[in-house]
């Protein structure tokens, strides 16, 4: 499950990934509202923690901009004013929940499973019959389970949040084993193709693609690519 953290003070955002990442979750922090609001519309997130006041736009803006584009990721409000018109007013702009400055790791915890027992905050991905509980770290095929290592795991949760993207080796390298690219091994290829056994061998479907030569995607058929200047594919050579 992955969180953005929009915070500008840097001791409680790195609090906060380091607590969030100790209980399993995978995070994202942005210091300033722009480029909070940016992450937002364009990477795939289960849960926000937002602060109000917040250099560049504030807290509240960015709410109320997401939720007039249709975005209805869950948002949690961190507000350090605690007066009741700025949590109602939070809450009736789309806040799914709020805490108030300061507060207690394990109250933040707790708000965070609330949301997810509510069935605010989803925890399963699904494309077409594949299923992955990003909680449990647990995938199954049209209701069969699958064994997947950690790197397995993680490859295919990538793969899913991208579905329909060419993702290439390089971003793979660096977005699962953290490192970059080294052409001189085939380590990600070697990774794909067991993933591949695993979720697509007992199946007529398949779902895990190969872009010869440029990398990987996820989808029921075949898809054509046009190299772009700057993107995944155009940056692949
Ligand atoms: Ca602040």
């Amino acid at each position: 499950m992955r969180i953005l953290v929009i915070e500008d003070e840097l001791k409680v955002a790195r609090f906060l990934k380091k607590g969030l990442e100790a209980e399993g979750y995978e995070v994202e922090t942005a210091g300033d509202g722009k480029s909070g609001e940016k992450l937002a519309r364009t990477e795939a997130f289960d849960l926000i923690l937002l602060d109000v006041l917040l250099p560049k736009k504030d807290g509240f803006e960015i709410l109320r901009d997401l939720r007039k584009d249709e975005i209805r990721i869950p948002i949690l409000m961190l507000t350090a004013r605690s007066t009741t018109e700025d949590i109602v007013g939070g809450l009736d702009q789309g806040a799914d929940d709020y805490l108030t400055k300061p507060f207690a790791f394990t109250e933040l915890l707790a708000r965070i499973r609330s949301l997810m027992r509510r069935g605010t905050v989803k925890t399963k991905l699904k494309y077409q019959d594949l299923l992955l509980d990003t909680i449990a770290h647990k995938a199954s095929r049209c209701g069969k389970p699958i064994e997947l290592t950690a790197r397995e795991y993680a490859l295919l949760e990538y793969l899913m949040r991208n579905r329909g993207k060419l993702v290439s080796r390089q971003e793979l390298s660096k977005e699962i084993w953290g490192y970059n690219f080294d052409p001189g091994t085939n380590v990600v290829d070697v990774y794909v193709n067991h993933l591949r056994n695993k979720i697509d061998s007992d199946f007529t479907v398949k779902l895990l693609q190969t872009e010869r030569g440029k990398g990987y995607y996820l989808s029921e058929k075949k898809m054509t690519f046009k190299p772009a200047k700057g993107t995944a594919t155009g940056k692949f050579a």
